[in-house]
This record gives structure tokens, C-alpha cells and sequence, in this order.
């Protein structure tokens, strides 16, 4: 029952990705993309220091003043990665490619070994960025660089450029598609993590994450937001006299008819053993009590004709006036819950001072 948007606002909180898909938060992208270009930038320094076959003067110097460039704009995407561009992420893996074309460009031949920079750029292209910009680079690697030594070489660059062509697709396929099942088997392991295994509601961490938010927010916005905690009456008594296997029909039961009664903007989850939490945004505390005692009047109507009828009480409460943070609410509606029992069960129950409509 998590809404659209209180679901996004809680994974880009959680994990930082703004797009770059799972597994990968944007900060780890920006962070491994540098430090590649980081990387690429000193190798290119050193193995035209090294080795620079066919480089006059001027050319050595623009190599080094490139390689120096990237190793620069690397370091910083590495130590600053929140203030990366998203456009820039995405090209790192063709600025580092960059760095084997210049030598073929100045030069015909790279320095042996430059060519290892193109691996590290597909490999990267296609285990962090999403697949559409993956291959996009990956597109622009194989013919810049393809472009640039056919230019150079003539014909004999022919091999180089199918052997590099191949590879590149190939190493993206087997990188992207190992990406894309390492993403769904993080999505359902997230997605389990949070639901309930026998109702399929929310469980209380995410419960507990989301009402975090929804208090900031509804603050914020000096909204009302409502908390009721339902609790099955006697089921203890059902389990002993029906065996859990039925229990856990009963919980199954009450979580459905809770389903029914909750909007896309509710939260619902079950809180505990026998305990569901609705939590309703934007609802002041006369509509809270008015929901409650219409779900309490459903459960009680849904197993009237059952062997074991089923009962809920339900606490109530509304921050504010009751409570100013999560765990005070929760507070208020248990303390609320506690007089419903103590008044017999089967009722709805607000902290004191607010109005409680009477029974139909
Ligand atoms: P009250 O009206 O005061 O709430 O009494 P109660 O019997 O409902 O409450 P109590 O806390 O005494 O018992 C709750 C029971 O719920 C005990 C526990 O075994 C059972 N329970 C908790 N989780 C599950 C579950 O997943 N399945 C089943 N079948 N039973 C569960
Ligand atoms: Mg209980
Ligand atoms: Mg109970």
C-alpha cells in the first residue's frame, strides 16, 4: 500500500540512486568512474614517458597535458561525487577512452598497453551506467577509436579495430546482462526485506522507516497525521482452540479487509503478531475515528458468519495534537489501544479530550 511517492522519496533517501539503477548509488559510480579516469590519466603519462614511438616534442607535451587533465578531473569525480553532473558520469567512460585515441591520433600507434584503458572503459560502461548510456559509449569508443586507427593505419588497422569492436560488444553483453540479474536479485531482496511473509502487508521496518518520513513531510506541510493501531481481540484464544495454521487464515483475513480500506496515500503494515498500523496522512483526528470505526465494522461484519469470528480494538491518535514524533504517536495509540481493551474490546478509542462518535 506504499505510495509511488513516499516509495521513491524512501529509496533515493536510502540508497542515493537517481538513476543509475540498482545496485549502484550515483556516489559509487562517481567515485569508481574517477578514479578509472584518474588511473587512465597516470598510465597515459607514464607509458608515454616510457615509450613514445613516433612523438615529436609538441606531441609528447599535449599527451601529458591531456593525461594530467583526466587524472585531474578523475580525482575530483572521485573526491567530490555529489557535485559530479549526471552528464558528465555518463561520458567518463568515452573521456577515458579518449586518452588511447590522442597517441594513436599524434602518433599511428598508441604506446603498447594504452589499449587497456578501451577494457577498463567498456568494463565500466557496461557494469555501472544504465544500458541505453552503456552502449551509447560503448558505440562511441569502438568507432572513434576504430575511426582514429583505420585513419592512422590504413588497412592494418583493420584487425585492431574488428578485434576491439567484438570485444567491446561482447564484454558489454556478458557485463550488462550480469548487471541486470544482480539489479532484480537486489530489488527483491529489498522488496522482501520489507513485506510482511504471511499478509504481503509492509513489515515494521518499513513501517517504521516510512512513518519517519511521513512525519517530516506532513510537518513540513503542517499537515495532521493519524495513527491507528488494530489489534485482534482474543486471538490467542482462536489460536489454542483452532490451531495456528487457522491463526494464520484469521491474519490473513483481517489483513485483507484492512487492504480494502486503505488509499494509495496510507500506509498500511502489520505492526506485531496480531497487530496491524494504518498510518493516514492529512487526517484530522475526527475522520481518523470515523475510518477506524467503519474498519472496525467491517472486520466484525466479514467473519460474523465464520466458525471463529473475529473482533479488532483500535487506539487511535493524531500528531498533533497527541504526539510531535514517531515513537510518541506510536505511544498514543497503544496507550489509546489499551483502554479499547479495557473497555470491553471491540471499539474504537482516542486519548482523551477528542471526540469519539458513537457506535452504529
Ligand atoms: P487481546 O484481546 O488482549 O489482544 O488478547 P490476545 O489473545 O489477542 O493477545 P495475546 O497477546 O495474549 O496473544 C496474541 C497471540 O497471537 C499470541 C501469539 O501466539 C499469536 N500470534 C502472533 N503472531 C502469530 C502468527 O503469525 N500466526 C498465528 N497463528 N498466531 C500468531
Ligand atoms: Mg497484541
Ligand atoms: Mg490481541
Amino acid at each position: 500500500m506504499l505510495s509511488p511517492a513516499v516509495a521513491g522519496s524512501i529509496r533515493s533517501d536510502v540508497d542515493g540512486d537517481v538513476g543509475f539503477g540498482h545496485p549502484h548509488s550515483r556516489s559509487t559510480v562517481a567515485r569508481v568512474g574517477g578514479l578509472l579516469l584518474l588511473a587512465g590519466g597516470a598510465l597515459t603519462l607514464v607509458l608515454a614517458a616510457l615509450d613514445a614511438p613516433g612523438y615529436d616534442g609538441g606531441a609528447t607535451t599535449l599527451v601529458a597535458v591531456v593525461a594530467v587533465l583526466a587524472a585531474v578531473v578523475g580525482g575530483l569525480c572521485a573526491a567530490l561525487p555529489s557535485v559530479v553532473p549526471t552528464a558528465v558520469l555518463s561520458l567518463l567512460p568515452v573521456c577515458s577512452a579518449g586518452l588511447c585515441c590522442l597517441p594513436v591520433y599524434l602518433a599511428g600507434s598508441p604506446p603498447p598497453g594504452t589499449e587497456l584503458i578501451l577494457v577498463w572503459a567498456v568494463l565500466f560502461a557496461g557494469y555501472f551506467l544504465p544500458v541505453r548510456a552503456a552502449w551509447l559509449n560503448v558505440g562511441v569508443i569502438v568507432l572513434g577509436y576504430g575511426a582514429t586507427v583505420l585513419g592512422r593505419q590504413g588497412a592494418a588497422g583493420l584487425t585492431v579495430t574488428l578485434c576491439l569492436g567484438s570485444t567491446s560488444v561482447v564484454s558489454l553483453l556478458i557485463v550488462s546482462s550480469l548487471r541486470v540479474r544482480l539489479s532484480a536479485l537486489v530489488t527483491a531482496s529489498r522488496q522482501e526485506a520489507r513485506t510482511d511473509g504471511l499478509t504481503g502487508l509492509l513489515n515494521r521496518r518499513a513501517f517504521d522507516e516510512i512513518s519517519a518520513h511521513e512525519m517530516a513531510r506532513c510537518q513540513r506541510s503542517g499537515l495532521s497525521l493519524a495513527l491507528l493501531l488494530i489489534d485482534v481481540d482474543h486471538f490467542k484464544r482462536l489460536n489454542d482452540s483452532w490451531g495456528h495454521l487457522a491463526g494464520d487464515a484469521a491474519l490473513r483475513q483481517v489483513a485483507d479487509v484492512l487492504r480494502t480500506q486503505t488509499r494509495d496515500s496510507d500506509v498500511l503494515a502489520r505492526f506485531g503478531g496480531e497487530e496491524f498500523a494504518i498510518l493516514l496522512p492529512s487526517c484530522v483526528v475526527d475522520d481518523a475515528v470515523r475510518r477506524a470505526e467503519h474498519i472496525r465494522s467491517l472486520v466484525e461484519r466479514a467473519t460474523l458468519a465464520s466458525p471463529a469470528p473475529l473482533t479488532v480494538s483500535i487506539g487511535a491518535a493524531t500528531s498533533p495534537p497527541s504526539a510531535r514524533t514517531v515513537v510518541d504517536l506510536v505511544a498514543a495509540a497503544d496507550a489509546a489501544l489499551y483502554s479499547a481493551k479495557d473497555a470491553g474490546r471491540n471499539t474504537v478509542t482516542v486519548l482523551a479530550g477528542v471526540s469519539r462518535p458513537e457506535r452504529p
